[in-house]
């Protein structure tokens, strides 16, 4: 059954050659006990290793079953030593971290015998060698001789048709090694076993034939067999199956008979991914932290609109020049001058700011946001795109005492009716006013001002209730509903309490006058039910304006004068809540002591557009309903006799205060003045007149034939300049298509940056008349932050990456460490009949195990971490909102990277261990 026909093995080594076997031809019977016998390195072993396929042969041919082996695949050699051969070896070679049982089912487990017949069968096979009551025994638990029999218990149980043994009793003593020749004899009744020993005598007794080698050559044969030539067959390839299921199972068995090995191996894989997770949940924790700065940073600081604006890149450059002068750089010219000279950079400046100024036009700016196919869109933060609009109303509130006070008025304001004079002021006050949230009304609001909204028709944005406290009420919902607003010692400032009519004039005269004494002011309070009890009046600028009997219309500028009828039909305003800022509020930005929603704003422009002044003015466009005039007449007869109308139609004390107006104008032009002599004549009872004196005195110079120079005069400053918009203006009409200023909210610099961006295209395809100016306030803080930012996000991205990479290197280093470890062993599953695909995946398989170990060890140890570092980072930046973090999604990740790399790291020296000769894997100590 079995043939060596001339067989020949060379070992090359450098430049050696050495002929281990020279020549030998011999055949076996099916069963027989064959000791071979021979000096020490006469082939012995060799031969042994051909015959049971673990080495190749260099020349000759191996005939099994008369079948040539000359074709033979590894697949085939590896089905055969799996099938037909058993090997025991001198020093046993058993798996010294397996169990008894699991050591004898390997054969079986390799060739894919299922869990519990692969038991039953090493189990029975373990009990005929004598070994029954040891199956759960390690190794080194047992004696030489128990070793040896779980051995060639572990060369039977795949029922082989050959049993090699190397010198199987070379290391037992002389009882024992009879115990192993009497097994040995009773397996070879029915098989084929070919034993090596140095011991004659027990090759004498014990064997049915004694075949002696020397210098790898035959000598003697004592029962030589000469096989009748068979036909040689064509071989049939056959494979041994094993499933990765299989091989994980059979790792996953291995790491837990070795769990401290495998667990400082996990460890030692998991510290380059514990460095990850950390250095990751830092960065993590980083950028959140940074995104939530700028989310609050730019709910602070949204990109706003005005209607008018200062241009302040060119007043910015002028700045530059300011700053060089500080340093005494513009002097060079001017040095060795002498004598003196007029400077005219006051001049200069004052024009360049005046020509800086620039409209917007909203109105197109507002279509284009309200697009919902606009490119801005998708970069909007959460609170959107908040519109102010210009209302003009007034608030009166009655103190104490049943005095009317007007609530809203600047402190300390001089009441200047003349608005708009002073344009540079006002835009000022708007720039001032829009860098704050709810500033954004500038209708010289100095108590009262709106209420940012919020999402989804919410009166108070998110950023605002985030902010604040509400010590009593809620906030407001209505549009007649307020809100006060506390500083953060509950205060409100006693100028501003006075004109809410809180405390009465007198109150606060004589705390003013008790602190210029050096004394304390009497403390004053209130309880929240009280204060909120308090009514304020909200009269729109339109109700200011009182229609006359000939239809036009008078401006009441002392409400004291037709007060029952203004307040009733005013809006009562109720407090419904009491606010105080939040301890750390980042937001905490109401400017004011009393803010109202903008359902208030929202109703005033309604109010305003069906009030009926404006219904009236919106009739005719050509006629003042101040005057009942035209805007703007053409010849100066005409605008003489406007201003003749428009002086006769006054009342008494206004037509005696223009009197005298008058005579002042004529006593200015006495000496060139035709008129003078008359003139001077009223001038001179001037002293002595009432006003219906003085009334009547204007009505007869004006039915005589008045000077026209005057009236000119007169029409020019009372009547003349405002135009149709100016009177609609003053009414406090406003279309909700024309915002006063617009306030654009985002989530992140970067988000900020690309809305300028797309304002930038906006402008390039606008005309010149819609283009949009406006300053990025934030982005003059921010560039030098976000550079910063953009600096550490990279380093932190740096740091990962570098600790991946340390980590892709020491997970390969432990897997081929690991691998070289088990050398041996790689040389007895092959023995055993192992392919090398099967090697290689019994340690893919244990990476595969080590690295979902080494990530989840990793995971666990950085979240345990994770609790020590940021109570030190809350300690050392005194930050509690930058908390290192690490999300669910990165912790996935890390496990699957840490896999990955284990494999990947261990795939190398696993397809070397794979590769490994067989028999010098063996022969590894
Ligand atoms: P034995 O088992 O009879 O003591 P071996 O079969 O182990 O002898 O060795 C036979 C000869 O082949 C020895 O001279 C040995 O040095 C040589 N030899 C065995 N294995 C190798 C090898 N892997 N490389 C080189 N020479 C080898
Ligand atoms: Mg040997």
């Amino acid at each position: 059954m079995l043939q060596l026909k001339n067989i020949v093995k060379t070992y090359v080594t450098g430049d050696m050659k050495q002929d281990a076997l020279k020549g030998v031809s011999i055949s076996f019977r099916e069963n027989e006990f064959v000791s071979i016998l021979g000096q020490s390195g006469s082939g012995k072993t060799t031969m042994l290793n051909i015959i049971g396929g673990l080495d190749r042969y260099t020349s000759g041919d191996l005939v099994i079953n008369g079948v040539s082996t000359k074709e033979y695949k590894d697949a085939d050699w590896d089905f055969y030593r799996n099938n037909s051969i058993g090997f025991v070896f001198q020093s046993y070679n058993l798996i010294p971290h397996q169990s008894v049982l699991a050591n004898v089912e390997m054969a079986l487990t390799l060739a894919g015998v299922s869990k519990k017949e692969r038991k039953q069968r090493a189990v029975s096979v373990l009990k005929k060698v004598g070994l029954g009551d040891h199956i759960h025994k390690k190794p080194n638990q047992m004696s030489g001789g128990q070793m040896q029999r779980v051995a060639i218990a572990r060369a039977l149980v795949n029922n082989p048709d050959i049993l090699l043994a190397d010198e199987p009793t070379g290391a037992l003593d002389s009882e024992t090694s009879i115990q192993i020749m009497e097994l040995l004899k009773e397996i070879a009744k029915d098989k084929l076993v070919i034993m090596v020993t140095h011991n004659p005598e027990l090759a004498e007794k014990y064997s049915t034939r004694i075949v002696k080698l020397l210098d790898g050559r035959i000598v003697n044969d004592t029962n030589p067999y000469s096989e009748k030539e068979e036909q040689v067959q064509k071989i049939k390839h056959k494979k041994i199956s094993m499933s990765f299921f299989t091989a994980l199972s059979l790792s996953f068995n291995n790491l837990r008979t070795k769990k401290g090995r495998t667990l400082l191996t996990s460890f030692a894989g998991s510290i380059g991914i514990i460095g990850i997770a950390l250095i990751l949940a830092l960065s993590t924790g980083m950028n959140a932290y940074i995104a939530d700065v700028q989310k609050d940073t730019m709910a602070s600081y949204p990109i706003t609109i005005s209607d008018e604006t200062i241009d302040v890149s060119s007043v910015m450059g002028m700045r530059g020049e300011v700053i060089g002068e500080m340093r005494g750089e513009n002097k060079t010219e001017t040095e060795n001058r002498t004598g003196v000279f007029a400077d005219y950079k006051e001049i200069e400046t004052s024009e360049k700011i005046s020509s800086s100024i620039v409209e917007n036009n909203l109105t197109e700016f507002k279509k284009y946001l309200d697009n919902p196919d606009s490119e801005i869109q998708q970069y909007l933060g959460e609170n959107g795109i908040v519109y102010t609009y210009d209302v003009n109303f007034s608030v009166y509130s009655h103190d104490a005492d049943g005095k009317l006070i007007d609530s809203d008025s600047e402190v300390g304001d001089t009441a200047s009716p003349m608005a708009g004079s002073n344009g540079k002021v006002e835009i000022m006050n708007k720039l001032n006013g829009s860098a704050a949230l709810g500033g954004g009304s500038s209708s010289g609001a100095a108590n009262f001002s709106e209420l940012m909204a919020g999402l989804d028709g919410k009166t108070a944005s998110q950023v605002i209730t985030d902010s604040y406290d509400v010590l009593y009420g809620t906030w407001p919902e209505e549009y007649n509903e307020i809100i006060l607003v506390l500083n953060e010692n509950n205060g409100i400032s006693a100028g501003t309490l006075y004109q809410l009519g809180l405390i009465t004039e007198e109150q606060y005269e004589a705390a003013v006058e008790k602190i210029e004494n050096g004394e304390d002011a009497d403390e004053i309070s209130f309880a929240y039910e009280d204060i909120c009890g308090h009514t304020f009046y909200l009269v729109p600028a339109c109700d200011h304006y009182i229609e006359n009997e000939n239809g036009t219309f008078t401006h009441i500028d002392d409400i004291t004068l037709n007060e029952e009828d203004l307040l009733a039909n005013a809006v009562e305003l109720k407090i419904t809540g009491i606010i105080r800022p939040k301890e750390d509020a980042q937001n905490a930005s109401i400017s004011t002591a009393v803010a109202y929603t903008s359902k208030l704003t929202d109703y005033v422009i309604t109010h305003t557009d069906e009030s009926a002044v404006i219904k009236a003015q919106e009739a005719d466009r050509e006629i003042n309903v101040l005057t009942g005039m035209e805007f703007e007449s053409t010849d100066d007869e005409a605008k003489a006799n406007d201003a003749k109308e428009y002086l006769s139609s006054l009342g008494i004390s206004e037509k005696a205060s223009f009197y005298k107006l008058m005579m002042y104008y004529a006593s200015s032009h006495s000496e060139t003045n035709n008129a003078g002599t008359s003139q001077n004549g009223m001038a001179a009872g001037n002293g002595a007149m009432d006003e219906t004196t003085m009334a009547a005195a204007l009505d007869r110079w004006l039915a005589g034939e008045p000077d026209q120079e005057i009236l000119l005069k007169v029409y020019d400053e009372y009547i003349a300049g405002s135009t149709y918009q100016d009177n609609l203006k003053a009414f406090g009409k406003v279309s909700f298509d024309a915002p006063a200023s617009i306030s654009i909210y985002t989530d992140s610099f970067e988000s900020k940056d690309a809305i300028a961006a797309c304002i930038e295209k906006y402008n390039e395809t606008a005309t010149e008349e819609t283009r949009i100016t406006y300053t990025d306030y934030v982005a003059m803080l921010t560039s030098s932050i976000t550079t910063i930012i953009n600096g550490i996000s990279y380093v932190l991205v740096a740091f990962v990456a570098i600790s991946l990479i340390v980590s892709c290197i020491m997970i390969g280093i432990i897997t081929h460490i690991s691998v070289m470890e088990r050398t041996k062993e790689i040389g007895i599953l092959r023995a055993l009949g192992a392919s090398k695909r099967n090697i290689s995946q019994v340690f893919n398989a244990e990476t595969f195990i080590i690295g979902c170990c080494a990530g989840l060890l990793g995971i666990g140890v950085s979240l345990l971490a994770l609790i020590p570092i940021n109570s030190i980072i809350e300690k050392l930046s005194g930050l509690a909102e930058l908390e290192a973090q690490l999300p669910i999604t990165s912790s996935i990740v890390l496990i699957t990277i840490s896999i990955l790399i284990t494999i990947i790291g261990g795939l190398l020296p696993a397809k070397k261990a794979a590769k490994k000769d067989p028999v010098i894997a063996l022969r590894t100590e």
